[in-house]
């Protein structure tokens, strides 16, 4: 990572680099994809662009990844008035007062984890006269660090967004506890990728339209791809470092 930084910090173009960084992250996503029989364009790239600028983000677009993903609905606002020909997806803990910020702005709501958002979003989405899209979001570690509802109450959750009128529950998303120092993120998260994809599977046998599996992030697509994730989010491996303290997370190196 740090030689592609000194390259980057050498680019005089912002986000030179960044086509370059993408083909190799879909190289590897077909290669995953290969070890267990998938095709690659079963698998969605959304790129995390939070705590980088416009340009970088336009450059992803440009490289051909047009799903881009915020944590904080007001970045995600000032980056859409800024960049051409992307869709947006909302990956981040959501208050119920900023709702209105998302709905019909965002493609995808990936953090939907408890009933008063849901009903919130509802609410707005149906004042702006949409069907908002949603994946229910489940602490499938049950991480204290981490949001999403229980395992054991998602489907329930589940069941309820569907009796919303303006909510399309599309699937689920999960993030798995941050892997202590020293040890493999990817084979720390791979047991939480398979559970969240049985949790997947038992709710699509009664709805199939929970299609959807958003997991994996830059210590471990690769895993998420093998484990059935159809959408993968991705920041650090398409951007590099960014400081994260304002988002309550460590960076893929401070967790090493
Ligand atoms: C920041 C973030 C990502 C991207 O993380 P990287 O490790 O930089 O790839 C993915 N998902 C969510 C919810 C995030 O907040």
């Amino acid at each position: 990572m740090s030689a592609e930084r000194d390259v980057v910090s050498r680019q005089a173009e912002p986000g030179a680099a960044i086509p370059h960084r993408v083909a190799a992250v879909r190289g590897r996503i077909a290669d995953a994809c290969r070890r267990v029989g998938r095709v690659p364009s079963s698998v969605t790239v959304v790129a995390v662009t939070k705590g980088h600028p416009a340009p970088l983000a336009q450059a992803a677009v440009d490289a051909g990844l047009i799903d881009l993903g915020e944590s904080r609905v007001q970045e995600m606002l000032d980056k859409a008035a800024q960049v051409r020909g992307a869709r947006w997806h909302m990956v981040g803990r959501l208050q119920s007062n900023k709702a209105k910020g998302v709905i019909a702005r965002a493609t995808l709501v990936h953090s939907l984890d408890r009933r008063s958002l849901a009903s919130a979003l509802s609410t707005r989405a149906h004042d702006a006269g949409v069907v908002q899209r949603v994946l229910v979001q489940v602490n499938v570690g049950e991480d204290p660090a981490k949001a999403g509802c229980p395992a054991e109450d998602a489907l329930a959750l589940v069941a309820e967004v569907r009796d919303l009128p303006n909510l399309a529950v599309e699937g689920l998303m999960t993030i798995p506890p941050l892997a202590p120092r020293g040890v493999d993120q990817a084979e720390v998260s791979r047991p939480h990728f398979a559970r969240l994809r049985r949790l997947r599977d038992r709710a699509r046998a009664r709805w199939p339209e929970l299609a959807h599996l958003s997991m994996g992030m830059s210590a471990d697509f690769e895993t998420a791809v093998e484990e059935g994730a159809t959408i993968v989010r991705l920041g650090t491996v398409l951007f590099g470092p960014r400081r994260d303290q304002a988002y309550g997370t460590r960076t893929v190196e401070e967790a090493r």
